[in-house]
């Protein structure tokens, strides 16, 4: 057994997090939480370590005022968490979503402590956002909401402390204005503050297309290791933004056939494969995938059990539930999204012999690259985009095959096995570093 020194009394008993302002029901944080207990099982941790590592470090909410176009002030609620920073400063994205609550944050945030142990980069785990649907802003609003946000949260990001980076809804325009916003009150550039930022302002080549092309490279991997050709395999994506577009482009060009694509209006399937080039021209003329010609429409109920060998959930969590679990007919889900199935989900699943790259593995390419973008802030050095590609698939490909030999050596599941990985790194890293005072 592992073992830590921490007094039980300042902590609930079966080392869940108390929550004053926890949602009613089960929360993605109460999800987060379940999965580590199965890892912390395998691993013995004892009651200090559970109660340690359930717990999110640091917690902000802020509420601040926006001058809205019509001289009107509305007041928005944002958040940035930090869950862990034993491995390194905290790290994670920043979303922009009418759903987003300090339980999602706080999931997140302890999801982003696990998948950047998972890859070995080193960092610990963060994630905020604003409650707010940001297509109902103008671009001036989202910039004065951005640049509010930024100034709110500058106690606790920086460089050597919490790099933000996009998530959903937010974009690399967005992380320019908080880098602008941070570098006005430091009084110079600080380019390593966020990642994801425009190439012109020391973004990194490859970051856009990072998590979507890791998604690739995670299944690639994961289809030799268990003999099946992704040449000719029938892929699905659900969620056609930033991670989407990107993988279901990326799985084309290996040789899959994309049958089926969705985002937030609907989806569209064509049985003998999508024409991707015409996809991609039509979202960029019309926004969606919507109205597409050369498919049937479909609803995004639909797209999750259309007949296919691969999923691929890029879009939200929570989307793979108990109720649709059973129908879906992929052999393989790659987890482009943060917490798209949910536990029930994924025993069914477990039990139909589906394999599912958790998406503490499956979509770290996103994060991997900003580790690479952050270090060619910090030494003012930028790489090629062949560098930056060929060292991300060779983290994925270590990455997958570290996971891979924990499920075989415990039978488990490759989410239970990432965790183990994660967790174990994290727990070895805070005994080295002794718990403070
Ligand atoms: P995005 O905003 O660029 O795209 C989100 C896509 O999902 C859009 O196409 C949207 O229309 C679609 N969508 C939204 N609600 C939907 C619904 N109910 N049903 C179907 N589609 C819906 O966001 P993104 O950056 O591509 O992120 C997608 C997922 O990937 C999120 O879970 C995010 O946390 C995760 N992720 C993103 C990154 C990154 O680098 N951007 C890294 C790791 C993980």
């Amino acid at each position: 057994m592992v073992s830590t020194q921490v007094s039980p009394t300042a902590i609930s008993t079966n080392g869940t997090v108390q929550s004053s302002i926890a949602e009613p029901g089960r929360s993605l944080y109460d999800i987060a939480i379940e999965q580590f207990h199965l890892a912390a099982d395998i691993l013995d941790l004892d009651h200090g370590w559970r109660a340690i590592l359930t717990h999110c470090k640091r917690e902000l909410a802020v509420n601040f005022p926006v001058k809205m176009d019509d001289g009107s002030i509305e007041v928005f609620t944002g958040y940035r968490v930090q869950h862990n920073i034993a491995r390194g400063p905290a790290k994670g994205g920043l979303r922009y979503h009418q759903n987003v609550s300090i339980d999602e944050v706080r999931a997140l945030s302890m999801w982003m402590t696990w998948k950047c142990a998972v890859v070995n980069i080193p960092f610990g785990g963060a994630k905020g956002g604003i409650t707010v649907d940001p297509k109902r802003l103008s671009l001036s609003e989202l910039e004065r909401m951005t640049r509010r946000f930024a100034a709110e949260i500058s106690v606790l990001i920086g460089p050597d402390r919490d790099i933000p980076a996009p998530d959903v809804n937010t974009t690399p325009q967005i992380m320019a204005w908080i880098l602008d916003t941070y570098s006005m009150n430091a009084g110079h550039s600080v380019p390593g503050v966020v990642t994801g930022k425009p190439v012109n302002v020391g973004g990194s080549v490859g970051r856009n297309e990072a998590t979507g092309r890791g998604v690739v490279f995670a299944i690639q991997e994961a289809c030799r290791r268990s003999g099946f050709a992704l040449e000719g395999a029938r892929v699905v994506v659900q969620g056609f933004g930033n991670v989407g577009s990107v993988a279901a482009r990326m799985a084309a060009a290996a040789g899959a056939s994309v049958v089926g694509i969705s985002d937030v209006t609907g989806g569209i399937y064509n049985p003998k494969g999508l024409d991707m080039a015409a996809v991609v021209h039509h979202t960029a003329q019309d926004g969606s995938v919507r109205g597409f010609t050369g498919a049937d429409a479909v609803t995004n109920a639909e797209l999750l059990t259309l007949p296919c060998d691969i999923l691929i959930p890029a879009a939200l969590e929570k989307q793979i539930t108990e109720q649709n679990a059973d129908k879906v007919t992929a052999r393989l889900i790659a987890e482009a999204a943060n917490g798209p199935t949910t536990p029930e989900a994924d025993t069914i699943l477990h039990d139909k012999g589906v394999v599912v790259l958790p998406d503490i593995f499956a979509n770290a390419g996103g994060v991997t690259v900003s580790y690479f973008e952050w270090v060619q802030a910090l030494q003012a050095f930028a790489w090629s985009e062949n560098e930056v590609n060929s060292r991300l698939q060779t983290i994925m490909v270590r990455a997958f095959n570290d996971v891979y030999e924990i499920a075989q050596e415990h039978n488990i599941s490759m989410r239970t096995a990432a965790l183990v990985l994660a967790v174990k790194r994290v727990v070895d890293a805070t005994q080295t570093l002794g718990i403070f005072p």
